[in-house]
């Protein structure tokens, strides 16, 4: 038996000028694919990065929760 299961693989960037690490779109990936970076932006904030972009689904949590319209999502 065979299971047709379409999972879109997306991607998503970070728009890091735009970040104010507040870690919001940390606890929304249900995949556990952000992570606050080490490095600071000019704002001296540590900013979210994505670190693994083979399991998104594209499923947007982490964009709609992100205050600062700082992230976007691909499929
Ligand atoms: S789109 Fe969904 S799966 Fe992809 S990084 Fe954002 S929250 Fe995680
Ligand atoms: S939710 Fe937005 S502002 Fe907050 S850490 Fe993530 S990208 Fe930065």
């Amino acid at each position: 038996m065979f299971f047709n299961i379409d999972i879109k693989m997306g991607k998503i960037i970070i728009n890091e000028d735009r970040c104010k690490g507040c870690e919001l779109c940390v606890e929304a990936c249900p995949y556990g694919l952000i992570e606050m970076s080490v490095e600071v932006n000019h704002f001296g904030y540590h900013t979210a990065q994505f670190v693994n972009g083979k399991e998104c689904t594209a499923c947007k949590f982490c964009g709609m929760m992100c205050p600062d319209f700082a992230i976007d999502v691909y499929r």
